[in-house]
């Protein structure tokens, strides 16, 4: 059962039709989908899997700046007509996921009307992301970036339970290990989250609401407006072999 959330809104039809051509996976913690300029061979529908996308600054400092899951699909740069990644695509949740080839997913595109508006309404909302990811890392705190990030991979997942090493985490906030440490601690003082040896438990999801920066309701309500005005229903989930 593969939930991806932009699939399941496709009229029935068309989702028939694309499930021949997609290819389940299993993305695993830590595996580089793409780095920067390399040519995307696939495009992913996570389902409870978690892709990150990170921009890097000279050479070896990586930054998230957007963060994929099962709302949207990784390799967006074949919609917009380029065949390269600007970013690194790196699995940060373990999941399945459901795969096509690049060279099918553009005859797909191109013969789809249902899958084309899905997308770019989902373009949208990953450049608003984005965008409020760029000013968040700029004007927030750790701890408030922190409790975002945590809501924002709570959303997505699906489970109160989730694995994340501080290394990792740091990478995604863009802060030493030390500012993490302090974060998590800080959260996990509060009551609202737990932590060991990288397992996070979101113990208060109201709490760690409230903890968060306004960033997280920026961009969720954008996610959620989109849909609503594309009159989409959240849908059930779909099976594989329906
Ligand atoms: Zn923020």
């Amino acid at each position: 059962m593969i939930e991806n959330s932009l699939l399941a809104a496709l009229p029935r039809r068309a989702y028939r039709r694309l499930l021949a051509v997609l290819e389940p996976v299993t993305l695993v913690f830590g595996e580089v989908l793409y780095e920067p300029g390399d040519a995307i061979r696939h495009v992913y529908f996570p389902g409870a899997s978690l892709v990150s996308l990170l921009t890097l600054a000279d050479g070896h400092l990586a930054l998230e700046v957007g963060l994929i899951g099962r709302e949207g699909m990784v390799g967006i740069p074949l919609v917009l007509g380029h065949s390269e990644s600007s970013v690194r695509a790196l699995v940060q949740g373990t999941g399945p996921a459901l795969r096509m080839a690049s060279a099918r997913f553009r005859n797909e595109f191109h013969s789809c009307l249902p899958l084309q508006h899905e997308l770019y309404r989902y373009v949208h909302a990953l450049m608003a992301q984005i965008s409020q990811t760029a000013a968040c890392n700029r004007f927030h705190v750790v701890e408030t970036r922190l409790a975002r990030w945590l809501l924002m991979t709570h959303d997505r997942v699906k489970s109160d339970q989730f694995r994340m090493t501080h290394e990792f985490l740091g990478h995604m906030l863009g802060v030493r290990r030390v500012g993490v440490t302090r974060a998590a601690q800080a959260l996990h003082k509060r009551n609202l989250i737990s932590y060991s040896r990288g397992d996070i438990t979101v113990l208060d999801r109201p709490g760690l609401e409230a903890a968060a920066c306004e960033c997280y309701e920026v961009v969720k309500d954008m996610h959620d407006g989109a849909r609503d005005r594309a009159g989409i229903r959240e849908p059930a989930a779909l099976s594989l072999h329906p």
